[in-house]
């Protein structure tokens, strides 16, 4: 970590900061310059580092203090240069195949699951997505029909030999949500619930991760360190939309937040441009776009009868709609290397 001392820091405060760090067993790097000296200090193991900088912050004659390396590791590129490639009961997300899942907002009834699914299926989607468990920003909007909905995805992807996808919510259920689900879909508001990301953290079920509405590239990466620190090397990340100033759109869809995660991470990163346009007519540019720039997945939303959706409605896709935009990614794949 660096240490910038205050410019009006004294000769005593300055060995006063390179005996507390030479104390603590780690190297002392000061540089000091006409106008304010800096201090590097060396061997901080990670578990210690954030405790000492904020001790030294507390110092008035402190200015500031930096961590050098970045706050993550095993979500790091380094820790993996080639890239992750989590294997979904035989279904690759990462590398050069695109992911494709599809489905309905949310499981409201047998039939409407499975005309989207057969759809989706057919359009090229392997891997089905319902809610279950929906988190509603109203408390009096529908908030899924919890474990018959888990029954009913299960059922339909095993008919179509498809993987589910799907979300948990609460610590209490991620057991009962691994017994139907391939993958586990922690939503926006929950990228900072750090028990549930604990918990995913503990099973080997792959876990994606979806970009808190408000969150930065790094807070979501380090919410990602959680899942992975915990021992579940499956994790995916999901770029859904943030919240600006823009009210046009639900969200506005952070694309550039792909090519910056993959720089930072060798996580897989998934596009949802559904929640991150919350309109059916921006949904196909923004699928377009997604796929040029270099998204491993697609999370889109395909509903039968959308005017009739429970929730949603307004920015899935029907099913006619859906198969026409896929056939119209596959040269977009093509032109940039990757395939479907
Ligand atoms: C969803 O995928 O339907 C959903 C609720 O997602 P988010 O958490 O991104 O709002
Ligand atoms: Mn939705």
């Amino acid at each position: 970590m660096i240490i910038v001392m205050s410019a009006d820091a004294t000769a005593e405060q300055i060995s006063d900061i390179e005996k507390r760090v030479k104390d603590w067993g780690y190297g002392v790097h000061p540089i000091y310059g006409a106008e304010r000296t800096v201090i590097g200090a060396t061997g901080v193991p990670e578990a210690d580092k954030s405790r000492y900088m904020e001790s030294l912050e507390a110092l008035p004659y402190v200015e500031q203090v930096m961590g050098i390396l970045r706050p993550y590791k095993f979500a790091s590129r380094e820790f993996h240069p080639e890239g992750t490639v989590i294997d979904v009961k035989g279904v690759p997300v990462g590398g050069n195949q695109i992911a494709l899942m599809a489905g309905p907002c949310t499981v409201e009834t047998y039939e409407q699951t499975w005309e989207s699914a057969v759809a989706c299926k057919a359009a090229g989607a392997n891997i089905l997505r319902g809610g279950a468990y929906k988190p509603s920003t109203s408390p009096y909007s529908f908030q899924g029909h919890g474990v018959p909905a888990l029954k009913i995805l299960r059922d339909i992807a095993d008919k179509l030999e498809m993987r589910v996808i799907t979300e948990v919510m609460d610590v209490r259920n991620v057991e009962l949500v691994c017994g139907y689900a391939d993958i586990l879909q922690i939503g926006t508001r929950n990228m900072q619930n750090y028990d549930l990301l604990r918990e995913v953290g503990k099973v080997q079920t792959p876990v994606m991760l979806k970009r808190g509405m408000t969150a930065k590239i790094e807070e979501w990466l380090q919410a990602a360190e959680y899942i992975l620190l915990g021992g579940n090397p499956n994790v995916m990340l999901c770029e859904r939309g943030i919240r600006t100033f823009e009210t046009y759109t639900r969200n506005t869809l952070d694309l550039s937040a792909v090519p910056a995660a993959k720089e930072l991470s060798h996580l897989p990163v998934i596009v949802d441009p559904s929640q991150g346009t919350g309109k059916r007519s921006l949904v196909q540019a923004m699928t377009k776009a997604a796929v040029a720039v270099g998204a491993d997945g697609l999370l889109i939303e395909v509903h039968p009868h959308p005017d009739q959706a429970l929730k949603d409605g307004a920015q899935q896709l029907t099913t006619t709609d859906f198969s026409a935009l896929i056939a119209e990614l596959h040269p977009i794949a093509k032109a940039i290397g990757r395939t479907f």
